[in-house]
């Protein structure tokens, strides 16, 4: 089949089968272009809890499917790609995070939205890369027990030095393989420019960037900025959609291989499947959904 006649068919089943398909920025553009929205994990969340629709389509990985399907129950929750995991989530089980209260009684647990139904179930609030500042500087608590990612933990241990941050030594493969050189390497070929970086990256990437941000803050950044020249420390998606939408600006990746494998797992034919057969359904009990509801809840509403 023609990609032009997928692409025909994915609009009418989303139209008979009133779907919603909701997309990650770090989705392959020929995905994203099929989605009603595209977002990052925090408006997936919101998008997928206000849903009207009765099939929602998660084009993104396991987790973000999962997050819709505890904040939305009652809806038929679809992911095209079951095996889009995401290794960071599956850094950390819910016994880590038991002991790690144990050691620290006191302590909050933040629990980064990549991460299982499970580990939700056992933490105390989500938070994204965009609302995990927000949360943090919001909860009553000192000290604060922050799982999986070391480098967005040590990011948040720096800008709120109130709370004392304990991190977990997980991390995501995509971001962390960034190094210092790869950022020097860029500012020398292009030494006009702003870099801008996701807090995933590792701090010795941090310390080069202009401006610091989850994807969604990154694309504002680089729409608003009066920088003609922009280095992007975050997944290829970004650099691909930034590159088509401001022409007349040069976007570059820090490094070329920045892509995420699980995110590029899903493309037009998935989609097309997923919709066609009603595949793949994702199944919470109503005890794991009831677990990590209030965690996501808390972190939707502040
Ligand atoms: S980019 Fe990293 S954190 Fe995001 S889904 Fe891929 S592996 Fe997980």
């Amino acid at each position: 089949m023609a990609n032009s006649d997928i692409r025909q068919r994915i609009l009418e089943l989303k139209a008979e089968k009133n779907a919603l398909v909701l997309a990650h920025y770090y989705q392959p553009l020929e995905v994203q272009d099929m989605a009603d929205h595209v977002c990052d994990s925090f408006e997936m969340a919101k998008r997928a809890r206000a849903a009207e629709q009765q099939t929602v389509v998660i084009c993104g990985v396991v987790f973000m499917a999962e997050s819709a399907k505890i904040l939305n129950p009652g809806k038929k929750i679809l992911i095209p790609v079951m095996e889009a995991g995401c290794p960071m989530a599956d850094m950390v089980t819910p016994e880590d995070v038991i002991k790690l209260k144990k050691e620290h009684p006191d302590a909050a647990v933040v629990c980064y939205v990549n991460s299982s139904a499970a580990v939700k179930s056992v933490s105390d609030i989500c938070c994204t890369s965009s609302s995990v500042l927000r949360i943090v500087r919001s909860l009553p608590q000192k000290k604060i027990i922050f799982i999986p990612d070391k480098n967005l933990g040590a990011y948040v241990a720096k800008q709120v030095p109130e709370k004392e941050v304990i991190l977990f030594d997980g991390f995501c493969p995509t971001h962390n393989r960034i190094s210092e050189s790869d950022v020097l390497r860029a500012k020398a070929a292009h030494p006009d420019s702003v870099f801008a970086a996701h807090p995933e990256c590792r701090e010795e990437v941090l310390n080069h960037a202009d401006f610091i941000g989850s994807t969604a803050q990154i694309l504002d950044y680089a729409r608003k900025s009066e920088e003609k020249t922009i280095i992007i420390g975050t997944e290829q998606g970004i650099v691909e959609r930034l590159r088509r939408e401001l022409p007349n600006k040069n976007i570059y990746s820090v490094a070329a291989s920045f892509i995420c494998p699980n995110m590029k797992k899903t493309g037009l034919q998935e989609l097309l499947n997923c919709l066609e057969n009603e595949q793949w359904e994702i199944k919470l009990t109503d005890g794991e959904i009831a677990a990590a509801k209030q965690s996501l809840d808390r972190m939707v509403s502040i």
